[in-house]
């Protein structure tokens, strides 16, 4: 067996659902100090966060990843237990084993394998949360200043998300969308629903608000992202019953934006349409902003892991921004050239979640390769 497939195996059978990391990164502290590497451990309240600097000089390539992983869901419906990594069909099941313990361990390995070879003239880091998949907000979030005091500036953080899709290395991501969500009520008058010259509903108010959204044209995008799209989430009232107007109606909607429209801009907008709808005095939205969108301009670490995957697989990989939010967005600001690329992410999330051996073998070379790529061309 492989050292990427034992080290993805230990991750897997220590069951780190988020905000828990079940001892996972003690494991990859341990590997990565007998390498040279300094750990520095930041917790934050139930969180942990793990930094790892790899010994020498250089500008700084940074490692950013999550031992944390979401409940399993139904574990009847799993073939093999979640929390037990498991070989079957050239692949290896369980939870996290794409998204993303399996890539955490290729990185590791890779810096194994490259820790006997000359100094390289660039630095590793590898930085680690336990919540990723949670509210991410004693994360990466939270230790950015104390990356930065500790490690210096980051030139180039490799993010080892599952950005793949059909194949390893079809898909890296250069950037990811923002995220705005908003809960939206309209006040009524509760009354008998045969009394309705008694009562103000607020349910047809509401409905014209949320068609309005939904067919408002928010922006043409940018070169690197799609036009920002709305999403209506749940609607609800504060009665349950066929016989009562109710006095209270709510929905929830979500934003993905490209940096084509800022998150202000929206707010206004919606502000005005829901005004306009639902009348100012009866309607009000909190606002959540969880993501700003970020993209990052094309540079050395681009160049390198496009050259390592056309190189390994004879194909150009698609560069784009889709997907959900990383924590990538946190790392972005301080100035680093920002890169996703890792296994494939057909089952992410799902019962059976896998990933391929031969991928995940490869995916460690690579890896490899970049690290080397980049430190020869800089
Ligand atoms: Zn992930």
């Amino acid at each position: 067996m492989s050292a990427v497939i034992e080290l993805s195996k230990a991750l897997i059978n220590r069951a780190s659902v988020t905000p828990d990391d079940a001892g996972c990164q003690a494991l990859i502290a341990k590997r990565l100090e007998a390498i040279g590497f300094d750990s520095h451990w930041l917790p934050r309240g139930k969180v942990s966060n793990l930094l790892c600097l790899g010994p020498g000089h250089g500008p700084l390539l940074l490692f950013l990843g999550h031992t944390d992983v979401v409940p399993p869901g139904r574990e009847s419906a799993w073939t093999s237990p979640a929390f037990t990594a498991t070989e079957r069909d050239n692949r290896l099941y369980g939870r996290g084993a794409a998204d993303m313990k399996s890539s955490v361990a290729a990185f590791v390995c890779a810096c194994e394998a490259l820790a006997t070879s000359q100094p390289l003239g660039i630095r590793i880091g590898v930085l680690l949360t336990s919540d990723e998949e949670g509210p991410a907000q004693d994360g990466i979030q939270a230790v950015t200043d104390e990356l930065t005091q500790i490690a210096g500036e980051v030139s180039w953080c490799l993010v080892g998300e599952p950005s793949s899709q059909a194949q390893l290395g079809d898909v890296i991501r250069i950037g990811r969308r923002g995220s705005l969500s908003g809960t939206v009520s309209v006040a009524g008058q509760q009354g008998h629903v045969a009394y309705p010259e008694l009562a103000d509903n607020p349910v047809p108010r509401l409905a014209g608000f949320l068609t309005a959204l939904s067919q408002t044209h928010w922006d043409e995008g940018t070169a690197d992202f799609p036009p920002t799209g709305l999403q209506i989430t749940g609607i609800s009232t504060d009665t349950d019953v066929g016989n009562i107007i109710p006095g209270q109606a709510s929905a929830r909607f979500n934003l993905r934006f490209s940096p084509a429209s800022s998150a202000d801009a929206l707010r206004n907008q919606i502000d005005q349409l829901a005004a306009q709808h639902a009348g100012e005095a009866q309607i009000s939205i909190d606002w959540h902003l969880s993501a700003q969108p970020f993209v990052s301009q094309p540079g050395a670490l681009r160049a390198a892991v496009e050259h390592v995957i056309r190189t390994q697989s004879g194909h150009a990989p698609i560069a784009n921004t889709a997907g959900g939010t990383s924590d990538g967005r946190f790392i972005a600001p301080l100035g680093a050239e920002v890169i996703e690329f890792g296994p494939v992410n057909a089952s992410i999330h799902q019962v059976n979640e896998s990933i391929n051996l031969d991928e995940l073998n490869a995916l460690t070379h690579w890896y490899g390769e970049i690290i080397k790529r980049l430190a020869a061309v800089i």
